[in-house]
């Protein structure tokens, strides 16, 4: 089973994967962890990557794709064994690309779980984890510019996986027991995949 956990920044998408892997156990991709790691180990990528991530700004879509296809190309048991994507796709062009990466192993995107969270909600959460994160993107400035490029370039995936058939509404402004209660009540069709 591949899913897509799917949401805003601070939409608890890290807490729900990490419910989803205990639960299903499913690897976990999360692309702002890759990329944050990167930044810990002052690679090329995580120079580049921090100068996009600390304006709130989105990663040029063909290096996040290429980053991705590289992870695959070295580990495909990962796909063998299921994947929750966590911050991938965030652009319609890296959601036909992880489509097509996925065609390539024979398998596709299953569920795509959405966690629809109020904006103030958002912002207090994230404000919340910055003080204790120390990441350089949780503060007011670059949280409301990562909102702003959420509604632009990511929501729209929304209505793309919602055609698609496969998108599960949850709503995330619950507690986070309650939250992964539903998401477990939808992706019981998709179990055994
Ligand atoms: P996250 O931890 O998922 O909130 O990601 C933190 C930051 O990493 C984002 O605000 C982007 O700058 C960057 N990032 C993570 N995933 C992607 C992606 N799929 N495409 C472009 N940029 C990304």
């Amino acid at each position: 089973m591949n899913i897509v956990i799917f949401g805003a920044p601070g939409s608890g998408k890290g807490t729900q994967s990490d419910k989803l892997i205990a639960e299903y156990g499913l690897y976990h991709i999360s692309t702002g962890e890759l990329l944050r790691e990167h930044i810990a180990r002052g690679t090329h990528l995580g120079e580049v990557a921090d100068s996009y991530i600390s304006r709130g700004l989105l990663i040029p879509d063909e290096l996040m794709i290429d980053v991705l296809s590289d992870l695959f190309k070295q580990h495909p048991e990962h796909i063998a064994s299921g994947v929750i994507f966590d911050g991938f796709p965030r652009t319609i062009a890296q959601a036909e690309a992880l489509a097509e990466m996925l065609k390539e192993h024979g398998t596709e995107v299953h569920a795509v779980v959405g966690l629809d969270v109020d904006e103030d909600e958002l912002i207090r959460r994230m404000l919340d984890r910055g003080k204790q994160s120390g990441r350089s993107d949780d503060k007011l400035d670059t949280i409301r510019k990562r909102l702003d490029v959420y509604h632009k370039q990511t929501a729209p995936l929304k209505e793309y996986y919602l055609n698609k058939g496969c998108f599960h509404n949850i709503d995330g402004n619950r507690p986070i027991d309650d939250i992964f209660s539903s998401i477990r009540t939808e992706l019981a069709p998709h179990k055994d995949k």
